[in-house]
């Protein structure tokens, strides 16, 4: 997973072999700690294709890098490219 806004970093590239396909809603937001890595806008959590599945099967946190941190996202549902939403 990797914390991006909505704005100016949406769609973020993958690094090492992971893609980016599609973005879940954290607690809050927009009123969420989870903010974008390269600005401060509020961030959307971004999901990998293996990440879409754990949570279709129910999951709701999903861990950083190295166990930095931890994000819990809401229920309503992951946004990927040919389900896009307003926000
Ligand atoms: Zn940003």
């Amino acid at each position: 997973m990797l914390c991006r806004c909505l704005r100016g970093h949406s769609w973020p590239a993958g690094r090492n072999g992971r893609k980016y396909v599609g973005y879940a809603i954290p607690i809050g937001y927009p009123q969420t700690s989870a903010i974008c890595g390269l600005c401060n806008d509020p961030a959307v959590v971004w999901f990998d294709e293996k990440e879409i599945s754990s949570y279709e099967q129910g999951n709701r946190i999903f861990e950083g890098p190295n166990k930095f941190v931890k994000i819990k996202v809401d229920d309503s549902g992951v946004t990927t490219k040919d389900r896009s939403r307003e926000i």
